[in-house]
């Protein structure tokens, strides 16, 4: 299978645990280019997220900036950094992952539009305004959830557009949401959020969220954290019934993946990480969904919405 995915917190687990550059290629996280270079193809987001909470001091942005970076150089016979789709297929067909970057809060810049112009020229490619804390931009899905974007806010997203950057909903309030939805003139993204009508969680996509992506022509990717899929045992059954949900509201070309990897600590039971992502393709297969649809699901949506 080829995998395009598009949330994953796998620099801050290698941040965190101090390991030394070269551990994306093989380490005990959840994501490591080795399992990942079983498939026909790979390409993901890494996310580049903290708050103050985590990191008193100093440029978020910067610091796993140079993480990125000391990773694509010390394993740049397994990885590409990418800024498109054109590069990405490019690396693909060296038999290379494709590494984009996105942004996890807009507290990683600092909520600076100096900053954000900095981070998009550096190959940022895609922006959730928010993470769980709310900031002067936005009001999240776990604090301040009756707040949409600031008049700043409303600001910060148009430039990150104007600049090519992807805006990403997934923490965002509701209102929030939907202030994204009126002024995004391109498809925008839930990167890693399910579906609300399937499990009524407030970080998944109420119908008519997901249908606004939609008709945007964006995607929503599949968030592989037990914590959003379900309650009880959370099996890639579970899973399924997400994805299902997204395609009888005419989501083919919407529903992708966005595993939320090293950012979760509980996946569907019998799946362990990166590798594991095939069962669920199997799942679907086994239901009798067809090639081109599953290549869509698992990667061509995320692939058209990065562009050429
Ligand atoms: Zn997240």
């Amino acid at each position: 299978m080829k995998l395009f995915d598009g949330h994953c917190d796998t620099l801050l687990g290698l941040l965190f645990s101090k390991r030394e550059p070269g551990a994306l290629y093989r380490s005990d996280l959840h994501v490591d280019l080795e399992r990942a270079s079983a498939m026909e193809g790979y390409a993901q987001f890494f996310a580049f997220f903290g708050t103050r909470d985590f990191f008193r001091e100093g440029d978020i942005f910067e610091r796993f900036h140079a993480r990125f970076l000391a990773e694509m150089e010390a394993c740049r016979e397994h990885v590409r950094f990418c800024r498109t789709g054109t590069e990405a297929d490019a690396a693909i067909a060296e038999g290379k992952a494709a590494a984009f970057i996105s942004v996890e809060g807009a507290e990683v810049l600092d909520c600076d539009p100096a900053r954000l112009e900095k981070a998009a020229d550096l190959g940022m490619r895609s922006l959730c305004l928010s993470w769980n804390r709310a900031n002067e931009i936005c009001g999240t899905n776990a604090e301040d959830p009756d707040r949409g974007l600031s008049l700043k806010g409303r600001e910060f997203a148009r430039l990150a557009e104007e600049r090519g950057v992807l805006l990403d909903v997934s923490h965002l309030s509701d209102p929030g949401f939907w202030d994204v939805e009126k002024l995004a003139r391109g498809p925008f993204a839930a990167s890693h959020s399910n579906s609300r009508a399937v499990f009524g969680h407030r970080r998944n996509l109420t119908d008519d969220m997901f249908r606004a992506i939609r008709d945007h022509g964006g995607v929503a990717g599949l968030n592989l954290y037990a914590a959003f899929l379900g309650e009880g045992e959370v099996t890639i059954e579970t899973a399924v019934r997400h994805i299902e949900h997204f395609l009888d509201l005419g989501g083919e070309k919407t529903v992708a993946m966005g595993g939320d990897l090293d950012g979760c600590d509980t996946l569907p039971r019998g799946m362990r990480g990166i590798q594991d992502v095939c069962l669920l393709e199997q799942a679907l297969e086994d239901r009798g969904y067809d090639r081109p649809l599953l290549d869509d699901i698992f990667f061509g949506n995320w692939r058209r919405v990065v562009g050429d």
